[in-house]
């Protein structure tokens, strides 16, 4: 459905966007998780043809954004950072201005009217746009998106400044249009592509540092991996049989949890499990193991660490 290669842009001679790559599949929600500055909104609004690149292509649904832009874009749907508003328009002579403005060709008053009752913003048809709420004024942005009914939706930051009721209601907004659209939204909010995506890319400094499914970020990002295990034994003895385990790189004894008992933090080399080994090595022994827990990083460990470690543009 979307095809990114090798986009690169460039502000000066600072890279704002450095080579960055993905395919996206007809149906995902996709969130573009990053830090302020990291690159969402450039590659957002290359996609969306709001702005051109140095280098590389976006081709939607068969169609090469710089080739075609004016096909491209009846397949997107795009709600910038700062959405287009016009302050002193009604909502509704406002989404009557943006169905002349893309050339709608669906039945105009149904549209509209449609667009409306899914968006949930009816009661406000008739208000001008500079007296709404901040959240209201956040769903005429969606509505306009939706003019065209595109297939492709693209919302930058979609819930920046909203409050905590409003940005659940636009949570799930996103998650509904989801289930008939393409959805790619940016944010640099970890819990926000947790609750609605399907898919994370994450990006930092003009770069993709990760892609895949909360799980799978969290396993392939992980690096070592960490088990506490408790176990019932000689201390030292334990800890330095441990320690000459396969796979295991570190071992620390977390002290005394029980009569007899210690808890050891034992961290392996990322592609060992060391938890068979582990049981069968403690009953030869004759030791007894009290409890094992995994200490992998979860996604937001995995995405501080990203952020702090990765890095690479030529400033
Ligand atoms: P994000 O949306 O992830 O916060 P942006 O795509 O807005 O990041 O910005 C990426 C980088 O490009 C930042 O370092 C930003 O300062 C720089 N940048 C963005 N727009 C411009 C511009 N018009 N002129 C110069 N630098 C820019
Ligand atoms: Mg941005």
């Amino acid at each position: 459905m979307i095809e990114v290669k090798n986009i690169v842009k460039k502000y000066g001679d600072k890279y704002a966007v450095n080579d960055i790559s993905f395919k996206i599949d007809s149906g995902e929600i996709v969130g573009f998780l990053g830090p302020n500055g990291a690159g969402k909104s450039t590659t957002m609004n290359i996609l969306t043809g709001y702005l051109s690149a140095n280098s590389g292509t976006a081709i939607i649904d068969g169609i090469d954004i710089l080739e075609d832009p004016t096909a491209a874009k009846k397949l997107i749907g795009f709600l910038p950072e700062q959405p287009p508003l016009y302050m002193d328009m009604t909502v509704k002579e406002y989404l009557n201005f943006v169905y002349d403005l893309k050339g709608c060709k669906f039945p105009r008053k149904e549209h509209l009217e449609e667009i409306c009752q899914l968006i949930k913003i009816e009661d406000v048809y008739n208000r001008m746009i500079k007296n709404l709420s901040k959240g209201y004024r956040q769903r005429v942005g969606f509505a306009q998106a939706l003019v065209g009914n595109p297939p492709v939706l693209i919302l930058d930051e979609p819930t920046v400044g909203l409050d905590p009721r409003q940005i659940i209601e636009i949570r799930n907004l996103i998650t509904r249009l989801g289930k008939k659209h393409t959805v790619i939204l940016s944010t640099h909010i970890l819990q926000e592509v947790q609750s609605v995506c399907d898919r994370i890319i994450v990006i930092n400094k003009g770069q993709l540092i990760a892609d895949g499914n909360a799980d799978t970020l969290t396993y392939k990002t992980a690096g070592n991996r960490r088990l506490v295990a408790r176990i019932n034994g000689p201390k030292v003895d334990v800890k330095k049989a441990l320690r000459a385990m396969d796979g295991v790189l570190f071992v620390d004894d977390m002290g005394q949890k029980e009569p007899a008992t210690h808890e050891f933090l034992i961290e392996c080399q990322p592609s060992v499990d060391i938890r068979k080994p582990l049981f069968r090595m403690l009953a030869d022994r004759g030791w007894i193991l009290m409890g094992l827990k995994s200490m992998d990083m979860s996604l937001e460990d995995v995405f501080v660490s990203l952020i702090t470690n990765e890095g690479g543009v030529e400033e």
